[in-house]
């Protein structure tokens, strides 16, 4: 049986550490800041349980840096704050100035930022906010944090038939953003549905760098093989990648550590695909592949 690795080396906006940018921006920040300033940072993260993972191999999060998601828990006399990679909600940013907290760096990932700035350009042109994104997404908060503070409410539309029920009548003013992790292929599908129903529409399209790339090798891969996994824990860019391998090959698995592997998904398969999600670490994956050649030798 052959094992053939997901390639992002000649995929431009993939950083060679197989994270995406934002990821790796936030790794290299939280690294830096531990350098120079040692103990007591915390970071604010939508996903706290995640922060660390991909820097495992750097010691990163055993020491001098924590990450939650709970300010009451931070100690303004001995803790200096970082806000994480998936951004934070203006209510987050507003208790932290008046606890008193020092910001020692923002690693909010540029995508998210400029995301945020598309919301904020169309609610000023008094524009209804409509998400194109899955039901569950971290980000929702935070978006729905900027729009109310404003007095507007965010429709989520994750499938083309949800675009019957937003409550909006045909020529009042809709502003679309799309999840950062979106794929294409449905932003598409509902965006024309959309177009279909209001006549006054205006797209930004804030997908982020890493689904335009990563999700084409996706498809690449997944039509190669006789069976791919999908490493990764993400609810965004991990679910995007399965729905895009769902749709070009019906043996599809996904695992969220080396162990999960298991060997009757390769049985009777000649090419095996896998392929590291946007906060997986490229050494994590050949990990998972000498695992599944010692599995099946
Ligand atoms: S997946 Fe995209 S939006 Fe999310 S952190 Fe990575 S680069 Fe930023």
């Amino acid at each position: 049986m052959e094992v053939i690795k997901g390639d992002y080396s000649q995929t431009k906006g993939i950083p060679r550490s197989g994270l995406c940018v934002g990821v790796h921006r936030a790794g290299a920040i939280h690294q830096k800041m531990v350098r120079k300033h040692g103990d007591g940072l915390v970071v604010w993260s939508l996903r706290p349980d995640l922060d660390f993972i991909a820097f495992e191999k750097d010691g990163l999060g055993v020491q001098g840096i924590r990450s939650t998601n709970d300010m009451d828990s931070i100690l303004p006399e001995s803790e200096r704050l970082i806000y994480g990679v998936r951004g934070a909600p203006p209510q987050i940013r507003k208790k932290a100035q008046e606890m008193g907290l020092e910001l020692l760096a923002d690693a909010t990932c540029p995508f998210v930022t400029q995301q945020e700035e598309a919301e904020l350009e169309l609610l000023e042109q008094g524009c209804h906010l409509v998400l194109l994104s899955s039901k569950t997404h971290h980000g929702i908060s935070r978006l729905r944090g900027i729009a109310k503070e404003r007095g507007r409410e965010v429709y989520i539309v994750e499938k083309e038939e949800e675009v019957d029920h937003i409550r909006l009548t045909r020529y009042e003013p809709i502003g679309v953003i799309v999840q950062t992790t979106f794929w294409i292929d449905t932003y598409k599908k509902i965006t024309v549905r959309i177009l279909d129903r209001f006549a006054n529409v205006r797209i930004r399209n804030t997908a982020c760098i890493d689904s335009l790339q990563r999700l084409p090798e996706v498809e690449k891969l997944a039509k190669q093989v006789d069976a791919i996994v999908i490493f990764g824990w993400t609810e965004g860019m991990t679910n995007r990648m399965l729905e895009v391998a769902r749709a070009f090959n019906p043996n599809v698995y996904k695992i969220e550590k080396v162990d999960d592997l298991r060997l009757e998904w390769f049985r009777g398969k000649e090419k095996v695909g896998i392929i590291g999600a946007n906060e997986t670490p490229d050494w994590m994956v050949d990990e998972a592949i000498e695992r599944i050649k010692s599995m099946s030798a």
